[in-house]
């Protein structure tokens, strides 16, 4: 059984499927789901509804687009809630200078306080960046004695060799469906230096269809058309894909269980 490690099943193209999503995990091979916040919304939404469903958990963050949203209140307001069992994450957080929708030091302060946020809560973060691998870098080294818990690098999409320097924290790498595309040359070598114990597979639904549904909505569902293609690139059978990217995930998300 996969788990799909970034949804975002509060995303309005998927609210009005998101209970036959949850009801056909098991036919549809997933044994959990991780929707992930990206504003106070979001994340409370996630939360909610990852409490009333069996197999959903959920994380708490502000995603770099709205670093500028990110005030006191929002963040202590995920410091409490983040002791609920179905809190895994806080996430998702970090850079994004392709889009430039918040100035970039708002997005770096916004940032660097959701670094400490994890740290205090005791959670891992699941980190979105864009276009910004060096400054992400930079700035886990200046916060390097708050990652001990785990720092996740959702839809990879760095260098391969960003691969080695965002190792040296420990760090997990997600992949989802920018793998599959034809022009995925840089992210399939990525994948394949990715230590085997720090993979994990995602589809950042509604976003990042894999082939062949390109194009249109994503779903938690089509990971397996990730898994698959993980399984082709590492030389894996689909089996140990799921194995393997199961238990990184469960390693990573505590909570989980
Ligand atoms: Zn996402």
């Amino acid at each position: 059984m996969l788990i799909d490690s970034h949804c975002h099943l509060t995303d309005e193209r998927l609210l009005p499927e998101r209970e036959a999503i949850v009801s056909s995990m098991s036919e549809d091979g997933l044994c959990a789901l991780v929707t992930v916040g990206y504003d106070r919304e979001s994340s409370l939404g996630g939360l909610a509804f990852a409490e009333t469903h069996a197999g959903v958990w959920c994380t708490l963050g502000v995603h770099p687009h709205d670093a500028d949203k990110l005030d006191g209140e929002t963040l202590s307001a995920f410091r409490t809630l983040a002791e609920r069992d179905k809190v895994v994450a806080i996430g998702e957080i970090g850079l994004d200078y392709y889009y430039d929708l918040s100035p970039r030091d708002v997005q770096r302060e916004a940032f660097a306080r959701q670094i400490a946020l994890a740290d205090e809560c005791g959670l891992p973060m699941c980190l979105h960046v864009r276009d910004a691998y060096g400054d992400c870098l930079a700035l886990l080294k200046e916060n390097e004695g708050k990652l001990s818990h785990g720092v996740l690098l959702h839809c990879y999409s760095g260098s391969p060799e960003m691969v080695k320097e965002f190792s040296r924290f420990d760090a997990y790498f997600a992949f989802g469906g920018a793998i599959t595309f034809k022009n995925a040359k840089k992210n399939v070598e990525s994948l394949s230096l990715v230590p085997r114990d720090r993979l994990l597979v995602e589809t950042d639904c509604p976003y990042m269809t894999p082939v062949p549904y390109r194009g249109r909505t994503n779903f938690p569902r089509y990971v397996s058309l990730v898994a698959d293609k993980v399984a082709e690139v590492l030389s894996l059978s689909r089996e140990e894909v799921e194995e393997l990217t199961t238990a990184n995930t469960k390693r990573l998300f505590k909570k989980m269980k």
